[in-house]
């Protein structure tokens, strides 16, 4: 009983645009017409920022759940061709021509964006300062002709806010070296650099 109490506690009144569930106290997203509970939002696409699911309407977002299946079950077929290792794995099916950048090597679990490789519009790395403090971060950032993830952007350092005088900072940039060169060889890509 009191188990079940303090599981209520968790729970506000308020209830879920997309799903219809009882919002939880955390992990919710503002849409544009509505709230997104957790449930719903670790579904989407781990590249979604805040920003985007406020501009996100609950239409968009069933939409948007509905690409998450269809790309789930694509997973299924993908060829990892290429590797390069990092914070997030890049794989590129060169078959396919398609890539995705998953925190889990098990494709399946991750549910990772299929980026196809000539969506590709612009391709960078950025280095951020990070905070006030004296540290950098790497990131990696993508922007797509896609209807459904216009933005890949992520830090490639394993920990935020790294001195630029370290090895670590030096494994980084290898990293992101890296991943842009595997980009290009495969995808044909100069103009976009
Ligand atoms: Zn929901």
């Amino acid at each position: 009983m009191d188990d079940l109490l303090k599981s209520n506690e968790e729970y506000l009144e308020e209830t879920c645009s997309v799903c219809g569930r009882r919002l939880t106290k955390y992990g919710n997203k503002q849409l544009k017409d509505g709230i997104l509970c957790r449930s719903c939002a670790i579904f989407s696409s781990p590249f979604l920022r805040d920003e985007d699911f406020a501009e996100m309407t609950v239409e968009d977002v069933k939409k948007h759940l509905e690409y998450r299946r269809e790309n789930a079950h694509k997973l299924e077929s993908f060829k990892k061709s290429v590797t390069v290792e990092g914070r997030y794995d890049l794989y590129i099916d060169e078959e396919s021509r398609n890539m995705v950048f998953s925190k889990k090597r098990d494709l399946l679990k991750e549910n990772p964006d299929i980026i196809p490789l000539d969506s590709i519009k612009e391709m960078s790395i950025i280095e951020e300062q990070y905070l006030k403090e004296d540290g950098v971060d790497v990131l990696m950032e993508l922007e797509l002709d896609s209807d459904e993830v216009k933005h890949v952007g992520f830090r490639i350092n394993e920990f935020p806010g790294i001195n630029n005088k370290t090895e670590e900072y030096r494994k980084t940039c290898e990293t992101a070296d890296a991943y842009l060169k595997a980009i290009i060889a495969v995808a044909d890509m100069e103009e976009v650099l």
